[in-house]
């Protein structure tokens, strides 16, 4: 029975995961074969955790949005992306479809993450609200801050190495005080733990939270210019996660460090 469930799962944790999921499994099971069974129920454990913050979401009447959606649109990907993206709110297209980023601003993403040797399934994207405002007008203060909890709930269990804001409202969501989006795109930005006002969950490790703005690729669709700035800034994203791990690494061992004094 135990052997089962571990197959089906570890089947499971590989339709859903991404190929560096896939690598790190490999690379487990090489190394400590008995933990696999560990990492599968973490999996699961995760998985089962979103759906909750779905139930919810699909239950919200935090705001009047909830009147004139078709769908909610709460987030997709691997639940344990080490990369989350969060976009503005769904246009028509997501509130049709109830997933995030499936119109054409979406193939572009697409195609920036190509760009950089990933797909869709080896990250997460979320939005910063999860209904459609009417007409795809500007998302409201009132909104982003009634929304704001279910999107930190989804960061708390992903537990991103870095959180890229995709244009001017989920940056200034996360980093108010810093000013606009052409001034903060494409660097990396530190947030130490106690940033979610709203809820007590736990922030990404102990080391806080990265962010790395970028121009939302809706914005970029229809000017070339703009274009190949997100095609620029994108490409830089790597090197941006490797000093992320980096910092984050050194941040555990001084931890570690002072424990022992
Ligand atoms: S946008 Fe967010 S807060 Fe408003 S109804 Fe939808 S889920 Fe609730």
């Amino acid at each position: 029975m135990v052997l089962f469930c571990l197959l089906t799962n570890v089947n499971m944790y590989a339709k859903l995961s991404s190929r560096i999921v896939r690598f790190d499994l490999f690379t487990l099971y090489l190394r400590q074969p008995e933990l696999l069974f560990f990492a599968s129920m973490d999996l699961e454990k995760t998985k089962e955790q979103l759906i909750n913050v779905e139930k919810e979401i699909a239950s919200c009447q935090l705001c009047p949005l909830y009147k004139t959606r078709r769908n909610i649109v709460p987030a997709e990907g691997n639940p344990h992306a080490e990369i989350m993206f969060i976009g503005e709110a769904p246009g028509a297209r997501e509130d049709e479809c109830g997933r995030p980023f499936c119109g054409p601003a979406g193939k572009f993403l697409d195609q920036l993450l190509d760009s950089i040797g990933l797909q869709r399934a080896d990250v997460y994207i979320a939005n910063t609200l999860k209904c459609r405002p009417p007409a795809n007008r500007d998302p409201l203060p009132e909104e982003k801050s009634a929304c704001r909890k279910y999107l930190e709930e989804q960061i708390a269990i992903i537990n991103p190495k870095i959180v890229v804001t995709l244009g001017r409202h989920s940056t200034e969501t996360y980093l108010p005080d810093l000013g606009g989006i052409t001034k903060l795109r494409a660097k990396l930005y530190h947030r130490a733990n106690g940033i979610f006002p709203r809820t007590s969950l736990p922030t990404a490790d102990d080391a806080g939270l990265y962010f790395f703005p970028l121009y939302h690729p809706a914005a970029a669709l229809h000017n070339g210019a703009m274009r190949q700035t997100l095609l620029d800034d994108f490409a830089k994203l790597p090197a941006a996660i490797a000093k992320v791990k980096a910092e984050i690494e050194k941040t555990k061992k001084d931890k570690i460090k002072q424990e022992k004094l």
